[in-house]
């Protein structure tokens, strides 16, 4: 067999997945099912949510909750830096203004400090849209705590972080996705995340109102039910537009690949969880690379493993790094460049210097494979490639890792 090249992720697809689609679309459902529900109990049963509102992808999952929230122009929403653009671009969706707070660099997830004091500072913030980096849960707690007082929206960006937990204050584990601290918590089903529907993403809450609002909003903005009609005609073909809606749902064929993949979550995530121990192990003894833990009290799914390299101490160009180890298979990833740091948010004001933490570890980061496909051989291999090519590309060659 030819060597699979690793790169730094990719799904899990077993055959049972692959039964469990073959039956769905020999079920005669092909659109919204019974599956389409089934998979949402299921994700609300998961996460420990009320409800659960699966749509096309994450993205989506982002959009409709911002309109859900009632955000609109005049609103200001604060998110990460540090993020994939779709969690800023979901506030321009709906004519808000984003705005990012910088990352702490112990956690990588927005600083707690800085998010108070811009809040304070801040009455057009409406809404806060953390982001559980590379899977590692946010203080949500304490950001709950900061957006009650002011009395504004929470969106969890948890995109990286279905499977992930903490321990709240009373000793109670909490998943992501429960929203015990937040109105509504995003996930993707892209495939390099948790669990994969090809594409997808859902949205959880414990918010009857919002509920009802995303399942609306999710088909045209469309009203079925007589009792919440404008006018009861009582007319069989009858029903309303009442808001306007986008077609963002999901397939009941790929809430049959959601279904049968979220019952493999918990095994997923303890195997990136053994490839990041043993990362760590291979790597943590080298002064110049910084590797990632779980921090206190938080269990992260670890869908990115993200090491940071001293490359301006090693005299090493991250660009040679990338080229020598894809020369040889193995493909590596930034996570990420900072969002305000792309043209059209320079467009909008932003600039280089703006959120300097973020912009630091950008300069250093690189994500290694990390997915549960990937053997204990392949991250050896990728460990001992990175100390072998960091060598080779160094001016100033790490003693330890001489080849
Ligand atoms: C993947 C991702 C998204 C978007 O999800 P899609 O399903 O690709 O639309 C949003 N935010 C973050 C942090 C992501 O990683």
């Amino acid at each position: 067999m030819e060597k699979r090249a690793i790169s730094y992720g990719r799904q899990t697809i077993e055959p049972d997945d692959i039964e469990a689609v073959s039956r769905a679309l020999a079920s005669g459902w092909l659109t919204q099912g019974p599956l389409v529900e089934e998979f949402e109990r299921r994700l609300a049963e998961y996460t420990g949510a009320k409800y659960a509102v699966v749509c096309s992808n994450g993205t989506a999952a982002l959009h409709l909750a911002c309109k859900a929230a009632g955000l609109g122009p005049g609103d200001k929403v604060l998110t990460s830096p540090l993020t994939f653009l779709a969690s800023a671009n979901a506030a321009l969706y709906v004519g808000a203004r984003p705005d990012f707070v910088d990352i702490d660099a112990a956690t990588l997830n927005i600083d707690p400090d800085r998010l108070e004091e811009k809040v304070k500072a801040c009455p057009s913030i409406k809404a806060i849209v953390p982001v559980h980096f590379a899977g590692s849960p946010c203080d949500m707690e304490r950001i709950g705590r900061i957006a009650k007082e002011r009395n504004l929206i929470v969106i969890e960006d948890a995109c990286h972080a279905l499977g992930a937990s903490w321990t709240a204050a009373n000793n109670e584990t909490r998943m992501v996705g429960s929203c015990s601290n937040s109105d509504m918590t995003v996930f993707s089903f892209h495939p390099v995340k948790s669990i994969t529907t090809g594409e997808g993403g859902a949205i959880t809450t414990n918010s009857r109102k919002l509920y009802d609002r995303l399942l609306s909003l999710r088909s045209h903005g469309v009203i079925k039910e007589t009792a919440k009609l404008f006018s009861a005609e009582g007319l069989p073909w009858y029903y309303e537009m009442q808001d306007l809606g986008f077609n963002y749902r999901l397939t009941d064929i790929q809430s049959a690949l959601g279904i049968s993949q979220l019952k493999k979550l918990d095994r997923f995530i303890a195997r990136r969880r053994e490839i990041a121990s043993l990362y760590t192990s291979l790597l943590s003894k080298y002064p110049f690379i910084k590797t990632p833990c779980d921090v206190q009290g938080r269990s992260s799914a670890w869908h990115l493993y993200p090491v940071r390299i001293d490359f301006n101490g090693l005299g090493a160009a991250r660009r040679v790094l990338f080229e020598l180890m894809s020369a040889i298979g193995i493909n590596l990833q930034v996570h990420y460049i900072p969002v305000h740091m792309h043209p059209y948010y320079r467009g909008l004001g932003f600039k280089p210097g703006d959120f300097p933490v973020a912009e630091k570890f950008y300069d250093e980061e690189v994500s290694l494979p990390i997915y549960p496909l990937l053997t204990d051989e392949e991250a050896g291999a990728v460990s001992e490639a990175l100390l072998s090519t960091l060598a080779c590309a160094s001016v100033n060659p790490p003693k330890a890792c001489a080849i």
